[in-house]
């Protein structure tokens, strides 16, 4: 029950979709129906599983016209989720464990739905990785939508929404956030989830601005409560004043000219002030993302990510397919290059039937290179496909997670492999296509030195190297303060690579997130990295504070930065840093990165 609210309650959540947002509150209450437990009798048992069938063939309805309405094509590319929620509710083990149940313990659908959801949480309960527990939430998505309908109760209230508002919710089904009605959703606010939960990775694609992970806000926000909230950094405010409201609109106005005064920079080269020249690429997932990357100045596709192309399908992608796409890519982003990277499914991503969805530590199991060379046929229909592509343009492959020598070795010889039978049935491909490691686990930086010799490239993966050199897992909320990317062993780590990598000549890219960040970006040209790879909207922003720098200054930022000992003291000398080099320019813009 939400209570009389005072004003300016601040509450802090996870910025999950950028933007700056003041509206009214609009509360779904979900997942609050009280299940009714009842025994039957055994004439009643027929009666209670064909109730409950009813249910689940009004559920699907209902998600089937769900989907047909969604006309938005933005908003359509989610729709797969809906049909994942169909499978979940025809699912064997749940509908018949339901079934058994009211048979056998003569118990009502409601309590018997109850047990076996009880029964497949406890499955959840083993398992840590934040991916899955998404899972779990569509699970539960489903089995609100059957109880509802069991219980005869309405699920479309926010279809019904007028004016423009802040939806404010324990949680959104993606069923709940594919029906919203764009045109009066301002935002989204919900207690539970994170960056990477539904809500969060549509808000995004849609520009809407959002917050989640709150807790406690729908507990502490009335319907009708007049809200700022701020998708960056993760504020809410509840009942603002007037001098807050302004405050915030400031940061909007200010927010909003540094994006316009920020693009001017996406056609200009990446070269520092003393004629430094960096290579500034994107990483996309999508074949249409190019013309992003293209308008944000990017010079070449730094990480082409393949795994969108195997999932939320139930058959493996064919050779043609992986052509047909990879010779899309090449040819648009032609004269520049385009590094494709090698499936890397497993640790948050899974393939249907294929991958160990049992694994019990994801992050460390049967992933990325592990999956292609333990199914070399999958491994060999991609390569196939990326060889056929290379002569429509210029491309690179890119093995992910490569730990050792021999699982080098062994990407070698089956892409050796696969050359010889194109050439023997006279398919023509680029014969010196480069090929390089990506640098994520602290077994390839140790050896980086006889690694690099095995390649033509290193591009270092900072998003899974920092979480394996300081062991927090990248999508853990609870650990996330320990995520450092200027912790002392990564900057080590980075330093070392780069150094092994020069001494036999080969370049060194970067394409974590943490290339992203200006701050960053400048600490990693000190280090000596040679390609930039990052989402697209940031190159404007890089190549800005690149622009604005001299070579010779990152190299001797650097050099104090060895001086400390902690994360800490890094950060908070890279902050004053950053503050007396740019007085006016990049700290205020960008102090939120460097965070205290
Ligand atoms: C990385 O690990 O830094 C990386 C770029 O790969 P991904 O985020 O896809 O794991
Ligand atoms: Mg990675």
């Amino acid at each position: 029950m939400a209570v009389q609210q005072q004003v300016n309650k601040f509450i802090q959540g996870i910025g999950a979709s950028p933007g700056i947002i003041i509206g009214r509150a609009y509360l779904v209450e979900r997942f609050k129906v009280r299940l009714p437990q009842k025994r039957i009798d055994p004439p009643q048992v027929e009666g209670e599983v064909k109730r409950f069938h009813n249910a689940i063939a009004e559920s699907q309805d209902q998600l089937t016209e769900i989907k047909e309405k969604i006309l938005d094509p933005e908003v359509r590319k989610h729709s797969f989720i809906l049909d994942v929620h169909v499978m979940i509710l025809n699912d064997e083990m749940l509908v018949q464990d339901t079934v058994d149940t009211i048979r056998k313990k003569k118990v009502n659908a409601e309590w018997a739905l109850d047990l076996t959801l009880e029964k497949l949480d406890a499955a959840f309960n083993a398992i840590e990785d934040e991916y899955l527990r998404e899972r779990r939430s569509d699970l539960h998505y489903v089995a609100a939508r059957i109880f509802r309908n069991l219980l005869g109760k309405k699920h479309d209230d926010i279809t019904k929404i007028k004016g423009k508002v802040i939806v404010v919710a324990h949680d959104l089904s993606p069923a709940d956030t594919l029906q919203v009605n764009l045109n009066h959703v301002a935002g989204f606010i919900t207690d539970i989830g994170g960056k990477v939960s539904h809500t969060a990775i549509l808000s995004r694609s849609l520009g809407i601005p959002a917050v989640v992970g709150l807790e406690v806000a729908t507990s502490l926000i009335n319907g009708g409560d007049p809200l700022i909230i701020d998708g960056e950094t993760g504020e809410v405010v509840i009942n603002p004043t007037e001098e807050v409201s302004q405050s915030f609109l400031e940061r909007k106005r200010r927010t909003k000219s540094i994006d316009r005064e920020i693009l001017k920079y996406a056609s200009l080269p990446a070269e520092t002030r003393d004629g430094v020249r960096v290579r500034l690429q994107a990483n996309i997932e999508m074949v249409e993302e190019i013309s992003s990357a293209k308008m944000h100045g990017a010079e070449g596709i730094g990480l082409y990510r393949t795994e969108i192309l195997y999932l939320n399908r139930k058959d493996l992608p064919t050779e043609e397919e992986h052509f047909q796409i990879y010779r899309r890519l090449v040819e648009n982003i032609y004269p520049a290059t385009a590094t494709i990277r090698t499936l890397d499914i497993g640790g948050d991503k899974f393939l249907p039937d294929y991958s160990k969805n049992d694994e019990l530590n994801p992050a460390l199991g049967l992933r990325a290179i592990r999956f292609s060379l333990k199914e070399p046929e999958i491994f060999k229909t991609q390569l196939r496909g990326i060889l056929r592509a290379s002569v429509h343009g210029k491309l690179r492959i890119l093995f992910p997670m490569i730990s050792g020598i021999e699982e080098i070795r062994q990407a070698k010889a089956i892409l050796e492999e696969v050359k010889k039978g194109l050439a023997k049935a006279k398919i023509p491909f680029d014969q010196r296509i480069q090929i390089g490691a990506m640098i994520e686990i602290p077994s390839a930086s140790d050896i980086a030195d006889i690694l690099a010799k095995e390649v033509d490239f290193f591009s270092i993966g900072t998003n899974d190297l920092i979480q394996y050199a300081l062991a927090v897992d990248r999508i853990n909320e609870h650990v996330s303060y320990l995520y450092q990317p200027l912790h002392p062993a990564v900057l080590r780590i980075i330093r070392g690579v780069v150094q092994s990598a020069h001494q036999v000549g080969i370049p060194v890219a970067i394409c974590g997130e943490m290339a992203s960040e200006p701050t960053y970006a400048l600490i990693l040209l000190g280090l000596g990295l040679d390609e930039f790879s990052m989402n697209p909207v940031s190159i404007p922003k890089v190549k800005k504070v690149l622009r604005m720098s001299r070579f010779e200054e990152t190299r001797s930022l650097v050099e104090q930065l060895f001086q400390f000992p902690t994360a800490s003291e890094i950060e908070c000398f890279v902050r004053n840093w950053m503050a007396k080099r740019f007085p006016e320019g990049f700290i205020q813009c960008y102090a939120e990165e460097l965070k205290a």
